[in-house]
C-alpha cells in the first residue's frame, strides 16, 4: 500500500539498530569496522544497500534523511550534501564536460549565479542566460549540444515562478537535463519530479531544518543520474553531509508539512493585509489572487509559498528605516525558518550582481524579502504595519 506524504516523512527510510530505538540513531562515526581483511576487499568491490565503508561515501543516518525525502519528492534517489551549494556545484560538475552548453534562468542565487557565471566557463562549459519565466527565450537558446537546463523553479526575490513542465518540453526535445533549484517551492509544495525535471535540488540549510541550525542540502533525480553521476563526483570531492546534520534534517522532515503549510498559509495572510498600503508599490507574492501567474501556480504547486517581497516606495532609506524599525521580524538572510527573517536583498544576498542586472531582475533599492515564520500572523502584522508607519 502506498503511503501518503505524512507518514513517509515520520516513518519513511528509518533504520533501526540492534536497541530498536524510537528516534532515529545519530551514526557519529567516519567509518566502520570490518570482521576480516576479505570482508574490507569484498564491502570495497561493491556496497551492499547497508554496508557502510566511510563517511564521505555514506552514513546509516546520512542514508535514512536521502531515503526520506527521496520519497517525499517521488524520486528514485537522492544524495546528501553539506550544503545547498554542493548541492548545486556536485549536480552541474559531475554532469557537465568542456565543450558542453548549459542554458540557465538568469534570476539566481548569488552563489549559483558564481557557479555558472564564474566557474563553469573556466573549465570550457558555455553558459547562456534567459529570462527563465519566458519560454519563447528558452526555446530560442537551447541548441542541439545543450546538455542541461538550470533554473530556480521560484526566483529569489521577485518570486517569478518558471513553468517546469513547459521547460522540460522545450529541454527533453533536444536531450538536456532539467536541473531545477527548488528551494523557494520547497518539498512540501513541489511536483518537480511529476512534471519532468531530472534533477532537483534543495538547500536543506532552508525549510528542511526550518529552525536555522544547520547548513544541509540535497539532490534528488534518478538511480542512474545519483549513483552513476553524482555519487562519485561527489564522494570523491568532498561535499558530504555530516551525519549529525543529517539528523537535524531527517528530523526536520517530520514536521516540515506542518511548519510549511502553516508558514504558506501566513504569508497569504500577511500579502493580503499589507496589498495596497500607502508606503508600498509592489507586494509580491505568487499566492496571490491576482497575481499575473497565478494559473501557473495552481497547477505547479497550489501555494504560494511562505516567502513574499515588499517594494517601498522609498527606496532604500525606507526600506533600512522598515527593517530597522521591525521588533518581532528579524533581519537576517535565511529562509524558511520557525523565525520571521527579513532582507534587503540588493546589499545583501544579491550585492555581487551588477546594477544593470539588479534593474533587470526587479530588486529594487526598495525591495524587502520578508520569510514569513510561526509566529502568531496578528503579531507578525502588527509589527510589520508599526515598522512601515515608521519608514
Ligand atoms: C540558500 C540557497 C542556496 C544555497 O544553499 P546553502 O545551504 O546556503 O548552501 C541555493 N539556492 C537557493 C535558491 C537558495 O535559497
Amino acid at each position: 500500500m502506498a503511503r501518503k506524504p505524512r507518514t513517509e516523512l515520520v516513518h519513511g527510510g528509518t533504520r533501526r539498530s540492534q536497541y530498536n530505538e524510537v528516534s532515529e540513531a545519530i551514526f557519529l562515526t567516519q567509518g566502520f569496522v570490518y570482521d576480516t581483511a576479505d570482508q574490507a576487499r569484498m564491502r570495497f568491490e561493491a556496497a551492499g544497500p547497508d554496508e557502510f565503508i566511510y563517511a564521505r561515501y555514506g552514513n546509516p543516518t546520512v542514508a535514512m534523511f536521502e531515503q526520506r525525502i527521496a520519497l517525499l519528492e517521488g524520486a528514485e534517489d537522492a544524495f546528501a550534501t553539506a550544503s545547498g551549494m554542493a548541492a548545486v556545484n556536485g549536480a552541474l560538475c559531475s554532469a557537465l564536460k568542456a565543450g558542453d552548453h548549459v542554458v540557465a534562468g538568469k534570476a539566481l542565487f548569488g552563489s549559483c549565479l558564481y557557479i555558472l557565471q564564474e566557474i563553469l566557463p573556466r573549465f570550457g562549459v558555455e553558459v547562456d542566460f534567459v529570462d527563465g519565466t519566458d519560454l519563447d527565450a528558452w526555446r530560442a537558446a537551447i541548441r542541439p549540444d545543450t546538455r542541461a537546463v538550470f533554473f530556480e523553479s521560484v526566483a529569489n526575490p521577485t518570486l517569478d515562478v518558471v513553468d517546469i513542465a513547459g521547460v522540460v518540453e522545450i529541454a527533453h526535445a533536444h536531450g538536456a537535463l532539467v536541473m531545477v533549484d527548488n528551494v523557494f517551492a520547497t518539498p512540501v509544495f513541489s511536483r518537480a519530479i511529476e512534471l519532468g525535471a531530472d534533477v532537483v535540488i534543495y538547500s536543506a540549510t532552508k525549510h528542511i531544518d526550518g529552525q536555522g541550525r544547520a547548513l544541509g542540502g540535497v539532490v534528488l533525480g534518478t538511480k542512474e543520474f545519483i549513483r552513476k553521476t553524482l555519487e562519485p563526483y561527489m564522494k570523491h570531492t568532498g561535499g558530504s553531509l555530516s551525519p549529525f546534520n543529517a539528523w537535524i534534517m531527517l528530523k526536520g522532515l517530520e514536521t516540515i508539512d506542518l511548519r510549511v503549510r502553516a508558514q504558506a498559509d501566513a504569508t497569504l495572510q500577511i500579502a493580503e493585509a499589507l496589498r495596497g498600503h500607502e508606503k508600498l508599490g509592489r507586494v509580491l507574492y505568487p499566492g496571490l489572487a491576482d497575481h499575473p501567474q497565478k494559473a501557473l501556480v495552481d497547477r505547479q504547486t497550489g501555494s504560494g509559498g511562505t516567502v513574499l517581497s515588499l517594494d517601498l516606495k522609498g527606496g532604500q532609506e525606507a526600506a533600512f528605516a522598515f527593517l530597522d524599525a521591525l521588533e518581532i521580524v528579524i533581519i537576517s538572510n535565511n529562509l524558511g525558518d520557525a523565525k520571521s527573517i527579513a532582507t534587503h536583498p540588493a546589499t545583501t544576498t544579491h550585492q555581487r550582481l551588477d546594477d544593470a542586472l539588479k534593474q533587470e531582475l526587479g530588486i529594487t533599492p526598495g525591495l524587502v524579502r520578508l520569510s514569513v515564520g510561526l509566529e502568531d500572523v496578528e503579531d507578525l502584522i502588527d509589527d510589520i504595519e508599526q515598522a512601515l508607519s515608521r519608514c
